[in-house]
């Protein structure tokens, strides 16, 4: 590749510091559950920093397909530990099905997870709300409905249920009380109602979040004393940057910091611990849910690659739209998220493509831009400046270096790490773990 690595931590794709974080640099579904899959073989911790039950991540080994929406992917690696960050908002009934989901299957995971004590959780009138608000508002966000805006919403506002609450029954049981009179009376004013056996609902999940309590732990504690005793770990972000709080297509963004810095937050650790911040981007782009998507395609491209990618949400089975790689917002990401390195992913759905474009800029009224805009409705309005570049026509699937690529396909990764101006690090070339390129 052209440019050389600038963080000695990371060489040759793998991880040689002792703490890095990896992320979503688009709208989410970059193929980073598997980045982490195969980055996680060589650690020792993988924790999540932010989101909830609204992210999915499929992980295939060998035959089995395995779907994720809680436990840290390195779950199916033997004797990681997996850390659910103070930043996730954690659905128990749901986590506490993964959990036996997973031992069915014969996967090891008593005394392999931990949850943070300052973890919110959410509740079944977290996700009743959520549905309703999504049903009666005429700006819709897409969620997902899994009552994860609502948790953070709670949390923000200083009425939350934490993890470490559980060793208080009868703070849960006022915190729930007022939880469902709040949900209620937000739910009338929206129009709707919170309807169904709600105290069932809530019992169910509290003796759930009772099994959770019992794996609660000190997160940012467990981190840093793996990094001290020399075992590595890795953070493992959901959604992407894109769909960020603060740095996203806001309001068309999820309710938690996807991007670097939430990294430190949500899971306990200052930010002088992270040696390292790899960036997954899928080699064209995505998204799922309403908001704009610059390098869009019109529908008969929009389906093929659906169809050629597998573009279907991994949580809700839900079609995601498809377009152009979009260079303006990879850029941005490298740079809010201060990218060490890049995961290109999905190069493979490329192969059969004649020509292939990069959004460069964005055309506006005001002449063209560089910089990804804040204001959202503008980035609805602007038009992408196209480079186009020929396509390789032939199967990348069994490549293992960048040797084995075709020629067109190295010159596209090298268009994308000089357009990010970071380093191409790892390039996933089909869903198998071996399907991988190391750089
Ligand atoms: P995540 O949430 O970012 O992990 O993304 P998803 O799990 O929603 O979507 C990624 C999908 O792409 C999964 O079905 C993966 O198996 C698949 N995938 C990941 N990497 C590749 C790749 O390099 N090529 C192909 N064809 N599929 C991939």
């Amino acid at each position: 590749m052209g440019l050389s690595t600038r963080n000695e931590a990371v060489s040759d794709g793998r991880i040689s510091g002792n703490c890095m974080v990896v992320l979503g640099c688009q709208w989410g579904d970059e193929g980073k559950g598997k980045i982490v899959d195969v980055l996680a073989e060589d650690v020792h911790v993988v924790a999540r920093f932010q989101g909830g039950a609204n992210a999915g991540h499929t992980v295939h080994v060998g035959e089995d397909e395995f779907i994720l929406h809680q436990i840290p992917s390195g779950i199916i690696h033997p004797e990681k530990r997996c850390l659910l960050g103070n930043g996730v908002v954690v659905d128990a009934i749901g986590f506490c099905e993964e959990f036996d989901g997973l031992k069915a299957r014969g996967i090891v995971v008593e005394g392999r997870v931990g949850v943070s004590q300052k973890a919110h959780l959410v509740m079944p009138y977290h996700r009743l709300l959520d549905q309703i608000s999504e049903d009666n508002t005429e700006q819709k966000i897409g969620t997902t409905g899994r009552g994860i805006g609502p948790a953070y919403e709670e949390k923000a506002g200083r009425k939350g249920i934490r993890v470490s609450d559980f060793a208080h029954p009868k703070r849960v049981a006022s915190l729930v009380e007022e939880g469902i009179e709040r949900a209620r009376r937000r739910a009338e004013f929206l129009g709707g109602e919170i309807s169904g056996d709600v105290d069932a609902m809530v019992d169910e999940a509290l003796q759930a979040a009772e099994r959770l309590s019992g794996l609660a732990t000190d997160t940012g504690l467990e981190i840093l004393n793996a990094v001290r005793s020399g075992k590595r770990v890795l953070l493992e972000g959901a959604q992407g940057t894109a769909l960020d709080l603060d740095h996203g297509t806001y309001p068309f963004v999820t309710s938690s910091n996807t991007t670097a810095g939430g990294a430190a937050t949500g899971s306990g650790i200052g930010p002088t611990v992270i040696d390292a911040v790899m960036g997954v981007v899928k080699a064209y782009t995505t998204r799922v849910g309403n908001g704009p998507l610059p390098t869009g395609f019109e529908p008969e491209m929009d389906e093929k690659f659906r169809q050629l990618g597998g573009e279907f949400g991994a949580t809700t089975g839900r079609p995601r739209r498809c377009g152009w790689f979009d260079a303006v917002l990879a850029r941005y990401a490298a740079r809010v998220n201060g990218l060490t390195g890049l995961a290109v992913t999905k190069l493979d759905v490329l192969d059969t493509v004649p020509e292939i474009s990069i959004a460069t800029s964005y055309r506006t009224q005001g002449g063209d831009v560089h910089e990804f805009p804040a204001d959202t409705w503008q980035l609805g309005e602007v038009e992408p400046v196209y480079e186009t570049l020929p396509g390789w026509e032939s199967s990348t699937a069994d490549a293992r270096s960048l040797e084995d690529l075709p020629s067109a396909a190295r010159r596209y990764l090298d268009r994308i790490e000089e357009l990010t101006e970071t380093p191409v690090q790892m390039v996933s070339v089909g869903t198998r773990r071996r399907q991988i390129i190391r750089v």
